[in-house]
């Protein structure tokens, strides 16, 4: 069994850039669980299947090849052998995939493989129910959180990078939409752990997350040893 990290919290909160960031310096495996659900996304949309046809939604989970490559910090994603890292990342698969991982025998098939990982390597797993569901006898688990206008402020300036441009109030708007879909679904909804520890990254560089995330690990382990 490896050393594993969780780390949970909703979109836009810096989890994946900090989750990144700290598995590189530990020397850990980065796992952005997010990705699976946005490659399913992708062939789901590749398929023209709509949200209606449920069989074949599970049945893409379950036939897709969700491969990750990791280069010296840079992950990139494999579906069915392509790599589709860049496909992923925008907003339209977002909200698809907030859409499929209501799905529970969708996320099923995807815990299994997340739990894989954290069965055979140290990682520094990153999604919405690491800390709940995959691994809920997790080494370390953090809640990273912030301002919904943070939050969108991060998410456009993403966007803007990509090339896509959005009203300011319609990424508001979208964020609460993911956030409400992930927190309130039935099956492994978007929680804190009672156990998280809970980091609010509203004001924090980007530099101050990754050292604050380090400081929690560093202390826990400590205190193991
Ligand atoms: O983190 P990211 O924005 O890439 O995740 C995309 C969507 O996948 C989330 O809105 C959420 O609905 C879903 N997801 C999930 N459980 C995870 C990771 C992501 O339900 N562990």
């Amino acid at each position: 069994m490896g050393y594993r990290i969780a780390i949970d919290g909703p979109a836009g909160a810096g989890k994946s850039t900090t989750a990144r960031e700290v598995a590189k310096r530990l020397g850990f495996l980065y796992v952005d669980t997010g990705a699976m659900y946005r490659a399913v996304a992708l062939e789901v949309k590749r398929k023209g299947l709509n949200l209606a046809d449920r069989a074949e939604i599970i049945n893409v989970a379950r036939n897709s090849k969700i491969e990750f490559e990791w280069n010296s910090g840079s992950l990139r994603v494999f579906l069915n052998g392509e790599d589709v890292t860049d496909d992923l990342r925008d907003n339209e698969i977002g909200q698809l995939a907030s859409a499929v991982s209501v799905i529970p025998e969708v996320r099923d098939i995807l815990v299994d493989q997340q739990r894989e990982y954290g069965g055979k390597f140290d990682v520094v797993m990153e999604g919405r129910d690491i800390g709940t569901n995959v691994f809920p006898d997790a080494d370390v688990k953090i809640y990273m959180d912030a301002s919904v206008e943070e939050r969108a402020r991060r998410r456009l300036g993403d966007l803007k990078r990509k090339g896509e441009d959005i009203p300011f109030e319609d990424v508001v708007r979208e964020i609460e939409a993911r956030d409400k879909r992930d927190s309130t679904r039935e099956y492994a909804p978007l929680r804190r752990a009672d156990d998280a520890i809970y980091v609010d990254t509203t004001g924090l560089s980007f530099e101050e997350q990754v050292e604050k995330i380090i400081e929690i690990i560093k202390r826990k382990i400590q205190r193991e040893v």
